[in-house]
């Protein structure tokens, strides 16, 4: 298990009863860096993407790597306010409160065929609003990767509910 052993939990973070996933020990470890951009490049390697679309910020950690090894553009998803240029946004619920993540409109063109890379997914609140971005522009989402799925949260069969295909690379119960 190259990369769910490397991933620390830290207890009550960042409140009473959370049990947070934190990749910086994976990221920080040049085989646990490397395994993770491999195993994503290798599944998606022979399908076609046109861009990788990721989310601020540590979906940017895994989703630049991967555009640039697949050969495809790389579009972040970002907090309010960060994007110069005409956004159009989305407000969603977050596992610890609400917030709201934008987009350039220029971003994507219609027809294009997203990947969508995150670091974790809990409630899919998170994915659920970048993917409705994507949907707005016209892009096709192939599929939603994550580093690790918290199945218990739900987050992944809400949004395979949806019709949206989910693929992580570990799991914590
Ligand atoms: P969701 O919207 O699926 O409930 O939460 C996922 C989002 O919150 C992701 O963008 C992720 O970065 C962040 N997040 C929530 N819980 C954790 C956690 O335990 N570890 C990490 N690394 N990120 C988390």
């Amino acid at each position: 298990m190259p990369i769910k052993s490397r991933i620390r939990t830290i207890p009550h973070y960042p409140h009473e009863g959370i049990q947070f996933r934190d990749v910086t020990t994976l990221l920080k470890d040049p085989i646990g860096l490397r395994t993770t951009i491999q195993e994503i490049v290798t599944r998606y390697q022979s399908i076609k993407i046109d861009k990788v679309v990721a989310i601020e910020s540590r979906g940017f950690i895994v989703g630049a790597p991967v555009a640039y090894a697949l050969g495809v553009g790389f579009v972040p998803i970002r907090k309010p306010g960060k994007l110069p240029a005409e956004t159009i946004g989305c407000e969603y619920q977050l596992e610890y409160g609400s917030d709201r993540i934008e987009m350039h409109v220029d971003a994507i063109q219609r027809g294009e065929k997203i990947l969508l890379v995150d670091d974790l997914i809990a409630t899919g609140g998170t994915m659920e609003a970048a993917a409705k971005l994507v949907q707005e522009m016209g892009g096709e989402i192939v599929e939603c990767c994550f580093v690790v799925d918290l199945p218990d949260v739900g987050g992944r069969a809400k949004l395979e509910k949806q019709g949206l295909k989910i693929f992580s690379l570990c799991q914590f119960e």
